[in-house]
């Protein structure tokens, strides 16, 4: 994936640029956000300003001047009503933010979800990809809202700064000159305690992947009968203290440089900045006489609000940089170009009626050995095709090319002739329901497992009634207090449905006699079922796909006796091809393989 360039300096434009990209997501979903937020961001500066600075300016003057009862009770009642109502409508505005922001968030992850649903499967093989978009996700929703607040924040500190600014001014603007120090800290070296703060952040969320991972394997069911009866659990504590010492040794290449910037512009704020004014005031006031006792609280007190509101204009800038950097992230990952990708003007398949691979190869990155060579062969339509061969071949591989989930580094597979790749891909992969060898099954209904998302799950009763008889598992679901509205594992339900390995298997079985494809693919199908189980499901399943194409892998060579035509691979390429009786005649591989199984079988 193409990284962006980080570069030390600030690049004004792409921060401008990535800091709307997050606000336009709120102007889509909820611009009331904004525009309330900004109103009563406003109010509550003006309010604060009132009550902090200048209530106390107008008490002192008041006293000067020997202003009016009557004017001093308006004063204070119209600055008492606007205090509330600035804080009545701060509280709506809470409110109405705690309300949409769920909605915010959602559309949010919504977009990142489709986009993980259709980003090339090879993504997911990449660390730089994968830990790309944890972050992005982790992140989302996070910072849209780091965004409004940073720009709130600016609001904010534009309005009480400028009208702290303009009744110290007033009173003497040597002040201002004081208030001004922190800023060349913020200016000169807050930059930089963005970045060690990022590189931090970075770099821990690598450390937390490594925890998260063993941590994941202390407490998931799928690795608990390991961790019980081996000592893997050993070399999973020695990676989780590996990666306690990585952190340790974070925290002090880290913690260190972003301590020491703390205490530098504390030091500056506290004594150069509090005291040094105080110090000048009670002299002008006291030694010089050039100042007044009213003027001289007035600069005491808001001082340091004067300040902190430099400093936070620069500082908040400064954030809208550093959001700049994650929302990097983000777009990265939103804008990755999927490869494999739909094109809507592409034509779709009507009728399948062969496919055909050609001198095709295939590795799985650019480095790595082939695990496909120089493969060739046609598949008609109605076929029932067989790959056979050892563990690491190559056959599940192939069958992921032929549904295009990776593209060919050489060669081409057509469909009717044409290359796939000029198919549309939502219509080319229609073509296939398929069983991986490592199916899953999610925690929804059992009649949702098997239609797959289908939105008519409910009118596909009997659809699916038979397609888990077929699969030889509807007595059990039948037993069952719901049936098939059963929600399937216990993460969810504490009456969910738990299965074996083989039921588990049969469900995902189901699911190919429920879907109403062209062509069936099937890895290793029956592998966790007993010997008559499988030859049952394969009597099913060549009854229920009479006239379909049927692609399948298996290791027991019983299965394949059915086929029109086997495929024997070996290393990556086509060892023997043939019938099963032309292939035992040949007396090969595939003829040594078959009498090995027949042995285990009848001995
Ligand atoms: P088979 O299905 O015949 O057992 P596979 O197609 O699964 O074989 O694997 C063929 C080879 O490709 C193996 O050496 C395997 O290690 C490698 N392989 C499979 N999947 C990946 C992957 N995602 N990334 C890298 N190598 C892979």
């Amino acid at each position: 994936m193409e990284k962006r360039e980080k570069k030390n300096k600030i690049n004004w434009k792409r921060t401008f640029k990535n800091n709307k990209y997050m606000l336009d997501f709120i102007i889509k979903v909820s611009p009331g956000i904004l525009i309330l937020e900004f109103i009563s961001t406003v109010l509550m500066a003006i309010s604060t300003f009132f009550t902090t600075t200048y209530l106390y300016k107008y008490a002192f003057d008041a006293l000067q001047n020997g202003e009016s009862i009557k004017n001093i009770v308006i004063f204070l009642v119209g600055f008492f009503a606007f205090s509330i109502f600035s804080k009545v409508f701060g509280n709506i505005c809470d409110s109405y933010i705690q309300i949409n922001f769920p909605k915010l968030e959602a559309h949010i992850q919504n977009i990142l979800h489709k986009k993980a649903a259709t980003v090339d499967l090879a993504c997911f093989e990449n660390t730089e990809f994968y830990d790309t978009y944890v972050k992005a996700v982790d992140e989302a929703g996070q910072r849209v809202m780091a965004v409004k607040n940073s720009i709130m924040d600016i609001v904010w500190a534009f309005v009480y700064g400028a009208s702290i600014l303009t009744v110290v001014f007033t009173i003497d603007p040597i002040f201002i000159l004081i208030a001004l120090i922190p800023l060349l800290f913020t200016v000169f070296i807050g930059k930089r305690r963005n970045r060690v703060q990022y590189e931090y952040d970075i770099k821990n969320k690598e450390i937390a992947r490594q925890r998260d991972y063993v941590r994941r394997t202390f407490y998931l069911k799928d690795y608990s009968k390991e961790m019980r009866l081996t000592n893997i659990h050993t070399v999973m504590l020695k990676r989780m203290r590996k990666s306690i010492t990585e952190m340790k040794l974070l925290v002090k290449k880290y913690g260190y440089k972003m301590m020491f910037f703390r205490y530098l512009f504390d030091l500056l704020f506290q004594v150069v900045v509090r005291t040094g004014s105080i110090i000048l005031a009670v002299y002008k006031t006291l030694v010089s006489k050039t100042m007044l006792i009213g003027g001289c609280y007035v600069v005491v007190n808001s001082i340091e609000s004067l300040a902190d509101n430099f400093n936070y204009i620069v500082g908040t800038v400064l954030k809208l940089d550093e959001n700049s950097l994650y929302i990097d992230n983000l777009r990265d990952f939103l804008e990755y170009e999927i490869k494999i990708a739909e094109d809507k003007n592409a034509p779709e398949i009507k009728k399948f009626r062969s496919l055909e691979i050609n001198n095709l190869s295939f590795n799985y990155g650019n480095d790595t050995p082939y695990v496909l060579n120089n493969i060739s062969l046609n598949i008609k339509a109605g076929e029932k095709i067989a790959f056979v061969g050892y563990n690491g071949a190559g056959k599940t591989t192939l069958i992921k090319l032929l549904q295009r989930l990776y593209d060919p580094s050489a060669g081409e597979i057509k469909i009717n002739g044409e290359n796939i790749k000029n198919i549309r891909l939502s219509s080319y992969r229609g073509l296939f329901g398929t069983v991986f060898q490592d199916y899953q099954l999610f925690a929804t209904t059992i009649a949702e497992n098997v239609t797959l998302g289908d939105d008519k799950t409910n009118e596909k009763k009997d659809i699916v009634e038979n397609s888990l008889k077929k699969a030889g598992i509807y007595d059990k679901i039948q037993r069952l207090p719901k049936g098939m509205d059963t929600i399937v594992t216990k993460e969810f339900d504490e009456n969910g449905a738990v299965f074996s390995g083989g039921e588990a298997q049969k469900i995902s079985i189901s699911r190919i006699f429920a879907g109403d494809n062209e062509i069936v693919i099937m890895d290793e199908p029956t592998s966790a079922l007993d010997p008559i189980a499988e030859q049952e499901m394969y009597n099913n399943m060549f009854e229920a796909c009479e006239g379909k194409t049927v692609i399948f892998i298996s290791h027991r060579l019983s299965s394949t006796v059915m086929a029109d035509k086997i495929y024997m691979l070996e290393n990556g390429k086509i060892a023997e091809q043939g019938t099963h009786n032309e292939l035992l005649k040949l007396n090969g591989k595939y003829a040594d393989m078959w009498h090995k199984q027949a042995d285990n079988y009848t001995r």
